[in-house]
C-alpha cells in the first residue's frame, strides 16, 4: 500500500523450545495490532540463562521454525543466531530497520516478565525509542506489579491480554527430562524434533 508503512511484529526469545505459550502470544499480537507479519527472532549464542547452559542456536532456529511453517504470516530471523557475541534488543531493533526496504513500524512483543527486565536495562529509553511494545499478560507474573515498576503509561507501551497458558520452556525441559508427556504443549513437529535429536534428555 503507497504511503502505508509496514507493520512488523517483533518476537524475541531463547525458545529452548518453542510453544504453545509463544505462539498463542504472537497471534494475539497480530490480530490486536493489524500486524503484517511477527517475525520471531530466536536469541544467539553463547551466553548463559539461569545457570544452564542454553541448547545450541542451530536446533532453536530450527525448532522455531517447524512451528511458525503453516502460518503465512509468520517467519524466523537468523540476525541473532549468526552474531557472535551477546545481542541487545536495541541493536537488533536497529539492525531490522536497516535491512528494511520499504518503511518499517516495528512491535517488540514480549511477555510481561520479560518486558520487566527490559525496564530494568540501563538506558531504557533508548530501547522504547526503538519500536512500540507489546507486554502480554503470561500466567504467573502480576501485571499489576509490571504497570507499577514499568512506564506502562508510556506512549510506546501497551498491556495485551493474551488466553493464559501457563506453559514455559522451563517446564518443557523438566517434563522430557523426566519422561511426562509434552503434546499439546508445543507443536507436534517440535515434539518430533526434540525426541529426534535427543534434546532435554540429561540437563539437571
Ligand atoms: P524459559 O522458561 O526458558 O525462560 P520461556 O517459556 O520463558 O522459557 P522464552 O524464550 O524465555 O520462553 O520467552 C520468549 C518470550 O515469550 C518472552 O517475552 C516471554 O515473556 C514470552 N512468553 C513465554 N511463554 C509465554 C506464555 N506462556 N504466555 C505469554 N508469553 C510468554
Ligand atoms: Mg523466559
Amino acid at each position: 500500500m503507497v504511503g502505508e508503512s509496514k507493520r512488523v511484529g517483533v518476537m524475541g526469545g531463547t525458545f529452548d523450545p518453542i510453544h504453545h505459550g509463544h505462539l498463542v502470544t504472537a497471534e494475539a499480537a497480530l490480530w490486536a495490532f493489524r500486524l503484517d507479519e511477527v517475525l520471531f527472532v530466536p536469541t544467539g549464542q553463547p551466553w548463559m540463562k539461569a545457570d544452564r547452559e542454553v541448547t545450541p542456536a542451530e536446533h532453536r532456529y530450527l525448532m522455531t521454525v517447524i512451528a511458525t511453517a503453516s502460518n503465512p504470516r509468520f517467519s524466523v530471523s537468523r540476525l541473532e543466531v549468526d552474531r557472535r557475541g551477546p545481542t541487545f534488543t536495541v541493536e537488533t531493533l536497529q539492525e531490522l530497520r536497516r535491512q528494511a526496504e520499504d518503511d518499517i513500524e516495528l512491535f517488540f512483543i514480549t511477555g510481561a516478565d520479560a518486558m520487566l527486565e527490559i525496564f530494568h536495562w540501563k538506558d531504557p529509553e533508548e530501547v522504547l525509542s526503538q519500536a512500540h511494545f507489546i507486554a502480554a499478560t503470561r500466567p504467573g507474573y502480576d501485571i499489576a506489579r509490571f504497570e507499577q515498576e514499568a512506564p506502562s503509561r508510556h506512549p510506546n507501551v501497551s498491556v495485551l491480554d493474551v488466553p493464559a497458558l501457563a506453559i514455559s520452556s522451563t517446564d518443557i525441559r523438566r517434563r522430557v527430562r523426566e519422561g511426562e508427556p509434552i503434546r499439546y504443549l508445543v507443536p507436534e513437529g517440535v515434539e518430533t524434533y526434540i525426541r529426534k535429536v535427543g534434546l532435554y534428555q540429561d540437563q539437571g
